[in-house]
């Protein structure tokens, strides 16, 4: 937390639930302020704007989706985060909600550490000016939704459609040891085939999953996924093979990672050693403690630790200490022109010795050109991934590839 500390209103018509919430928010080390309807928030809000609103749903007078719309629709207010509570289970609530522009939603009886995670992520947003693209404009009820809003909604409905009806599949691609050219372990990446569509992104769908509240069930879909292949390739004629599988930080700090992993493993028979998850610095600046302890367990068990997207996300280096990791991913963007740009080129060389001296294995992501591979294999660089080698590829077309390997 900062170290001047967030002002969070308060909006119920329950005292009861007014002082619930103050209690647990003080505790956090929030100041808190406290409204009984909704006619007092908004004067609340036009005499001293607070970072974050927790909003009652249903309230006698003005209910909060009247609030939330009016907030919403003034762009003195727009940018103060609002949390909905509502004990209101069905997720039409939960839709209307949003709607209204609304950042987030918690079901009553409120849950103390999903409160403060969600309470602490939306001010970490707004403090780090994100949400202002995230919050629709002008209230939609009185408006009407623009281009962009329509665009969003229709995506997040048939997100929550994909991960119904497992719309979703696994890609792999290889990675390559540099000294002998041959594929020595495998990413796996999302797939999702929106139907009528066609093929969408995971850059684009993975951050909405993570704001709905969707990856925790996806990713470990992912994680089982990729484990069970693991065990058919490694009971068939392929033989062992080391697979990566990206996590999300909502995944350490929400869902019960450690666990789902030693479950997958145990049903799976895999040796945790076959099992790379790779993580952006970002990930790990959240709630550090926490990911801190679930890493060393991870570790512990065997699992591998990657480290993703390196050198873009985190100026502090000190975390490389605290962190049991086992590789760094070089971020394609220093890859890209490392033949021709002198500073991409110093970056990487930097990352290769850097690793090396900690003893850690590198990975260069995004290599496209004999080029840019002889300049790695130049600089000492353990592995490569990217197109030059192969792009990510389905399970049948992959299979052929990982027999010639052998
Ligand atoms: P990432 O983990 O850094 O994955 C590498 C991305 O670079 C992949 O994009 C891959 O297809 C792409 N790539 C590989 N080689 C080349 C190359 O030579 N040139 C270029 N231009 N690109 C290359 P993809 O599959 O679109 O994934 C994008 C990101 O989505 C991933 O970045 C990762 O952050 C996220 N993602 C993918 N699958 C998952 C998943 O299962 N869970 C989570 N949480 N995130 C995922
Ligand atoms: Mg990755
Ligand atoms: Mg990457």
């Amino acid at each position: 937390m900062a170290s001047q500390p967030a002002t969070l209103l308060i909006v119920d018509d329950d005292p009861q639930v007014r002082k619930l919430l103050e209690t647990l928010l003080q505790h956090e080390g929030y100041l808190t302020l406290s409204a009984g309807s909704g006619e007092e928030a908004l004067q609340s809000v036009a005499k001293q704007p607070p970072d974050l609103i927790l909003l009652d749903v249903m309230m006698s007078g003005m209910d909060g989706y009247e609030v939330a719309s009016r907030l919403k629709g003034d762009e003195a207010t727009a940018g103060i985060p609002i949390i909905m509570l509502s004990a209101l289970s069905e997720s039409s609530a939960r839709v209307s909600g949003l709607e209204t522009g609304a950042e987030e939603f918690i079901s009553k009886p409120v849950e103390r550490v999903e409160l403060w995670l969600r309470v602490r992520n939306l001010l970490r947003l707004k403090a780090r000016g994100d949400l202002a693209a995230n919050t629709p404009g002008p209230a939609p009820r009185q408006t009407g939704m623009n281009v962009h809003d329509l665009a969003r909604q229709d995506l997040e409905n048939a997100l929550r459609q994909a991960v119904e009806r497992s719309e979703f599949s696994v890609h792999y691609q290889p990675k390559v040891e540099v000294a002998s050219g041959r594929i020595c372990a495998l990413e796996a990446l999302l797939r999702w085939e929106r139907p009528n569509y066609g093929a969408v992104s995971p850059a684009v769908f993975v951050p909405i999953l993570e704001s709905l509240g969707l990856i925790v069930p996806v990713g470990r879909w992912v994680i089982d996924t990729v484990c069970q292949q693991i065990a058919e390739w490694q009971s068939g004629d392929i033989g062992p093979v080391e697979v990566s599988v990206n996590v999300s930080g909502h995944q350490l700090i929400e869902g019960d990672l450690i666990a789902d992993i030693a479950r997958i493993l145990a049903q799976t028979g895999v040796a945790p050693d076959l099992l790379e998850v790779e993580l952006t610095e970002g990930s790990l600046m959240e709630n550090t403690q926490h990911t801190i302890a679930s890493l060393q367990r991870l570790h512990t068990m065997g699992v591998k630790i990657s480290i993703d997207d390196f050198g873009t996300g985190y100026s502090s280096l000190a975390y490389l200490r605290r962190f049991p990791i086992d590789t760094l991913k070089i971020d394609i963007a220093f890859i890209r022109e490392v033949t021709t740009n002198p500073q991409d080129a110093a970056i990487t060389r930097t990352i290769i010795e850097l690793a090396h001296s900690l003893n850690l294995r590198v990975v260069a992501e995004g290599v496209e050109t004999q080029a840019q591979l002889a300049f790695l294999k130049e600089a000492g660089c353990d592995q490569i991934q990217g197109y030059l080698f192969s792009r990510p590829l389905p399970v049948d077309t992959l299979k052929r590839l990982l027999l010639e390997r052998l």
